[in-house]
């Protein structure tokens, strides 16, 4: 993952030690809901750009058998980065 403001790469607690950019205190915003098991595609698309992203799974634990293969999960990035990420995400039609 790399700083949203300088572009360098985060060290392992997420914090960027050249601008003290802490990813910890980001604001997440979701910008996106696919279905499993394209969030590994958007995320490897996002962070081969260097876009920190977060999957967030979709709890339901009444009925965590049966979604199955079309569970939803969200697809979670810094509000700094949504605008780019939705951008590079605008050529992947086919995870709605
Ligand atoms: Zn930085």
């Amino acid at each position: 993952m790399d700083c949203p403001n300088c572009k360098l790469p985060l060290n392992e607690a997420y914090r960027c030690a050249t601008c003290n950019y802490d990813l910890n205190k980001a604001n997440w915003v979701i910008i996106k809901k696919v279905y499993t098991p394209n969030e590994i595609i958007v995320e490897s698309v996002l962070q081969s750009y260097g876009i920190p992203v977060r999957i967030l799974s979709k709890e339901i634990p009444q009925m965590p058998v049966s979604i199955g293969p079309l569970a939803e999960v969200k697809i979670a990035v810094p509000e700094s980065e949504a605008a780019a990420a939705l951008n590079l995400l605008d050529d992947l039609t086919d995870f709605e």
